[in-house]
This record gives C-alpha cells, structure tokens and sequence, in this order.
C-alpha cells in the first residue's frame, strides 16, 4: 500500500515547534513526549522525525539510521521513565481496525502499574 503523509497532523506541528510539548528525550531520528491525556502514571509518545504515518510505512521507507535511532529512543525513553524493571506496554496503533487518532507513526510507552491483559479475547 501506498502512504500519503498529512504534513497537517498534530505531531508534524509538534515536530515543526508550532504547538508546545512536553519532551522526555529527542535525538536526530527521534522525539519523546508526554501523552496529553495519560493512561497510566506514564505515559509518553515516542515519534520518529521523518513523515512516516505508521509503523508499516516507516519500516518499508525509513533508512536504517532512522529505524536504529527510532527504536533506540524507545530503549532510552523507557530507561529514564524508570519502567524497565517493573514492565511497560508499547503500542502503535495504525488505521481505521488499528483506531489510529493522529497519523504520524507513534508508539505508546504506557507504565507505572499493572495494565491488565492487552486485549480482551472474542472466543
Ligand atoms: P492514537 O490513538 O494511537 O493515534 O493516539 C494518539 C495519542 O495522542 C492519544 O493518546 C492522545 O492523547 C495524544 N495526543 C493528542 N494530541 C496531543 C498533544 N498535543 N500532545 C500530546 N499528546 C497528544
């Protein structure tokens, strides 16, 4: 499938400075924030810089240094977020079935208590 990127959407203003944010950590590839509405005692957004909509997208598109540096910030995030130990849930939701709300690639670094099973189960 073919992406096209909504250079309108609300982290693409994030990343250009156009609406404030409350970042955990950024590198050249990546930027981490606080979620606005938090599910959990943390709960941050961690996003690549380039304008990738989802995770399938950035993974057929992005160089290898964007993938390492990606994936790295996610490791860091969760290092300075203090939920190594105790365990954290790491989501990316993409599409319509996915319920994406903002179409740039983001995955949720979400801890600080017990988050119960991931999904519940239709059988
Ligand atoms: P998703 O449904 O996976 O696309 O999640 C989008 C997330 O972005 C939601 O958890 C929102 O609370 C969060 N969000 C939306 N706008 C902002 C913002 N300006 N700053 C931080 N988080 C935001």
């Amino acid at each position: 499938m073919a992406y096209a990127y909504d250079d309108q959407n609300i982290f693409a203003k994030i990343l250009r400075g156009e609406i404030p944010n409350d970042t955990v950590f950024e590198s050249d590839h990546a930027l981490a924030f606080r979620d606005i509405s938090p599910a959990a005692p943390t709960h941050v957004l961690v996003i690549p810089k380039g304008p990738y909509v989802s995770m399938d997208h950035f993974t057929q598109e992005a160089s290898e240094a964007e993938i390492v540096g990606f994936m790295r910030a996610i490791g860091e995030v969760c290092r300075l977020e203090g939920v190594s130990e105790d365990g954290f849930r790491a989501i990316s939701n993409a599409g319509r079935n996915g319920v994406q709300e903002v179409p740039h690639l983001h995955v949720h670094i979400i801890g600080g208590r017990p988050l119960g099973r991931m999904l519940a189960k239709t059988e």
